[in-house]
């Protein structure tokens, strides 16, 4: 039996291939490449380059292969590109979700584990965000999430469909060896703008804002190493096919990082001055977001094997330092 990762072309989800290869599993891919790279997929899963959205598509790859369980990781995740054009998200995202599920359902696959966000939880609550605190999405991606979210919940309990949806924040770092990583177009993510910023790719890095209620003033945040993450997926499927009920955890280092400390890390690690300047604050931009993930500790198991972000800074920096152009495909 093989599982199929959805999105097994983007950077989680190219980790979560090789991982999976790792641990000896039989691995099909699907993803049209809107974001991933194709030689981003471990040579020995099968790929098949198609849209989610796309029935035929789908149900042929279900056809050719037994699929026992589908990691999810096929979706659109931009913040800022999701309030300029919320039907792009809910369009990809949701429908993307809906025909997945209708061909789960068609040829009897009973387990999916959902890469959601924590970006569902909205403004929170508490300091640390457990699994019960309120939903209540502040842009449509975390919207177009949410609604995931529910429409498994509904399919599992018209049709069976077994699930676990993990929220978390920032996916960071790379394989250790370089061989893969994080390339996204346009990047957004804090720690490879301060890396490009280091190897020389842009001028310096903007912080946006030094008067937050944290610490040093500058947003707190969660990040979680993408193999760490991979493993928390794999957890969450060995735990569905044992037999457990569906339900929602959360992914995440329960300390976080301030944007300034961030930057110190990666001056440490790569030995670079990394031009800074504060800036003005976005807006939207919550003082701190910092998920409590004692429960998937607990319940799965789950053990992060990266909990110094100066390690985790490492891996990313030597991605970046042998492929400075990413998979150059873009
Ligand atoms: P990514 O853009 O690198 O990967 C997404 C992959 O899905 C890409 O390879 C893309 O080509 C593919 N894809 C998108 N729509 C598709 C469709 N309709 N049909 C087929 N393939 C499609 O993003 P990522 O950072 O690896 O994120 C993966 C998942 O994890 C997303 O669902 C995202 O919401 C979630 N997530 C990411 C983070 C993070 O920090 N990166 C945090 C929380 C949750």
């Amino acid at each position: 039996m093989a599982i199929l990762v959805a999105g097994g072309a983007g950077y989680i989800g190219s980790h979560m291939v090789d991982r999976l290869i790792e641990k000896g599993q039989d691995v099909v891919v699907v993803d049209n490449l809107s974001t991933g790279h194709r030689a981003a997929v471990h040579e020995k899963a099968r790929f098949y380059q198609g849209d989610t959205r796309d029935k035929a598509f789908l149900t042929t790859v279900f056809k050719q292969e037994k699929i026992d369980g589908v990691i999810h990781m096929d979706a659109f995740s931009l913040v800022g590109e999701s309030m300029t054009d919320p039907l792009k998200y809910f369009d990809n995202n949701i429908y993307g979700m809906i025909v997945l599920l209708e061909v789960m359902k068609e040829q009897g696959v009973k387990y999916m584990v959902f890469s959601s966000t924590a970006a569902t939880y909205g403004e929170p609550e508490n300091e640390l965000i457990t699994e019960t605190d309120r939903q209540e999405p502040i842009n449509p991606y975390g919207e177009s999430k949410l609604a995931m979210e529910r429409m498994i919940r509904w399919a599992d309990e018209a049709y069976g469909i077994k699930f676990v949806a993990l929220r978390y924040f920032n996916a960071a770092g790379a394989k250790a060896d370089g061989s893969i990583g994080e390339d996204h177009h346009p990047e957004t993510h804090l720690i490879p703008i301060i890396l490009q910023v280091a190897a020389g790719q842009r001028a310096e890095l903007q912080i946006f804002g030094d008067d937050y209620k944290t610490p040093d003033g500058t947003n707190v945040r969660d990040y979680v190493h993408v193999l760490d993450l991979a493993d928390a997926h794999m957890l969450a499927l060995e735990y569905l096919q044992a037999g457990n009920p569906s339900q929602a955890f959360n992914l995440g280092s329960s300390t976080g990082f301030s944007n300034k400390q961030m930057l110190e890390a990666a001056r440490k690690v790569t030995g670079k001055a990394i031009p800074a300047k504060i800036a003005p604050r976005r807006g939207g931009d919550p003082d701190s977001l910092v998920a409590d993930s004692q429960k998937a500790r607990k319940v799965l198991g789950w053990q992060p094997q990266y909990d110094d972000v100066e390690d985790i800074i490492r891996t990313a920096w030597a991605w970046k330092q042998s492929h400075p152009q990413g998979y150059g495909d873009k």
